[in-house]
């Protein structure tokens, strides 16, 4: 008898949970016009793509990482520099690891700093994010210097580099696999278009669902600017006390390396609210590809000029260094205004800096600027990105290629997001982008490309 009970209430509770998921997705498609009915065109070289990348990429990490300190630094040596496998494990990587992330998460969660609102969903609603990031990074400045003034090896964190690497990387598969399957539970219109193909490989690899939260807590937004950007710094910093140790002081070469990327890291925190209009969030499910690009391949790979240093010093002459300054200077300058005056204009384009500029009409209702930055070429952006890139790996020498690994990729990354930006843009906004496209025929390099 309780046995009947309990299986009607099992199959009464069933029941109107599939009339549940029933309603709301009615709702979903009533609510979600644009939900993908055509085959969404595949990226990233399709299933094959999306099946090699999550193998090739975190074996390339854990190779250039080997590279860059190996005597020679040669990406092409053979055999490999490749280390043994005791030198993958420490048990203090994943300890310190989960200590970071528990950190970032705390830090995330105090209740400082403005709220700001996301771009519009497709179902017309607004998710609410907290502007805390560089609040953030001062409270981990702090507390970072405290443990120094402590006497925390920081250096040491040289020889725990491939164990971090190691952790960090099967942490963003496992959030991947915890992103995909709680994804079949989001309703319709809270995915993205391009990551809902069917394909599991590909879902898992572009991220199906768009904005994954446990309660406020977004996951993407946390990962996006936080643990692995400041990781990054964290990583560079613990490379020139080990430089300290190793040399009794830290090389121009290093400092600049480490003043240039500090200053990316901190103008990306300090603006942190631009990132809400930016492809990842406003476009890109989150899945492996943005979870292994955040935690694992920024801080472990865009580290590479400065663990290169340890190993090999270079010496820079004071007007090489100045040189040097003065193409980041210009890089951040472009990359700085231009970021500033898209997210100004998608904010408010009736605000004084903006509202003085050519913009062009498209059937979305949204306008596109034809003037300023966004006159000169298509993506003033990355060309902004791409000067700062060269100018972090010229203090390295040029007699290397590893410290240019950066910048090789970067402009390969570049060149194809360019691509992606271009055929979403078409696609949303038709004979309007041919217009802005003929008005500014260049992408992002002013008469070269
Ligand atoms: P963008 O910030 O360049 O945003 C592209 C979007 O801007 C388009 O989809 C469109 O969206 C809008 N847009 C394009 N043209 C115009 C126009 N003429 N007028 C108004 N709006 C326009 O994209 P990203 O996310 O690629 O880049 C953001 C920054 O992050 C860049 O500086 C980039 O270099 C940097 N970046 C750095 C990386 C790193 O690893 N260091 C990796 C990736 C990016 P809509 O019209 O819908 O608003």
């Amino acid at each position: 008898m309780g046995g009947c009970m309990w299986i009607a209430a099992v199959w009464f509770k069933m029941a109107k949970e599939k009339d549940r998921t029933r309603q709301r997705s009615e709702t979903d498609m009533k609510l979600d016009k644009r939900r993908p009915t055509h085959a969404v065109e595949r990226e990233f070289g399709g299933t094959l793509g999306a099946s090699c990348i999550p193998v090739f990429l975190p074996l390339t990490v854990l190779y250039l990482l080997c590279v860059c300190r190996s005597p020679g630094a040669s990406l092409l040596q053979w055999p490999p520099p490749l280390p043994p496998t005791a030198q993958l494990w420490h048990p203090l990587a994943p300890t310190l690891l989960l200590g970071w992330l528990a950190l970032q998460t705390f830090l995330y969660l105090l209740p400082v700093g403005k709220v700001a609102e996301g771009m519009v969903l497709r179902d017309g609603s607004r998710l609410k994010y907290p502007i805390n990031g560089f609040h953030s990074f001062c409270a981990t400045a702090v507390l970072m210097a405290l443990a120094l003034w402590m006497g925390m090896p920081l250096g040491y964190l040289f020889e725990l580099l491939l164990p971090l690497a190691v952790c960090t990387v099967g942490v963003s598969f496992l959030l991947s696999l915890y992103l995909y399957i709680r994804s079949f539970w989001a309703p319709n219109h809270a995915l993205s278009l391009g990551g809902n193909t069917g394909n599991p490989l590909y879902d898992f690899f572009m991220g199906r669902e768009l904005n994954p939260r446990i309660g406020s807590f977004d996951l993407k937004y946390f990962c996006e600017l936080r643990p692995g950007l400041m990781g990054w710094v964290v990583i560079n910093l613990a490379m020139l006390m080990n430089e300290v140790e190793l040399r009794e002081s830290p090389s121009l070469a290093m400092l600049l390396v480490n003043g240039f990327q500090m200053l990316y890291v901190v103008d990306a925190l300090w603006n942190e609210e631009a990132v809400l209009t930016t492809m990842d969030i406003v476009h890109d499910g989150f899945g492996f590809m943005l979870a292994f690009g955040d935690l694992a391949w920024v801080p472990f790979t865009y580290s590479l000029q400065a663990n290169f240093l340890v190993v090999h010093p270079q010496s820079l002459s004071a007007a090489g260094a100045a040189a040097i300054i003065a193409l980041n200077g210009v890089g951040y300058y472009i990359f700085r205004r231009s970021n500033s005056q898209k997210n100004q204009f998608r904010r408010d384009p009736t605000h004084p800096s903006v509202a003085g500029l050519e913009t062009i009409a498209t059937a979305t209702g949204k306008r596109l600027l034809v003037s300023g930055w966004w006159g000169l070429v298509r993506h003033p952006n990355y060309l902004g990105d791409l000067l700062m890139a060269t100018a972090w790996s010229l203090p390295c020498g040029v007699t290397h290629l590893v410290p240019y690994f950066y910048v090789i990729y970067f402009t390969v990354l570049l060149i194809h997001r360019e691509a992606r930006d271009e055929r979403q843009c078409r696609a949303k906004y038709g004979l309007a982008w041919d217009t802005y496209c003929r008005r500014v025929p260049y992408r992002i390099i002013p008469y070269v490309y």
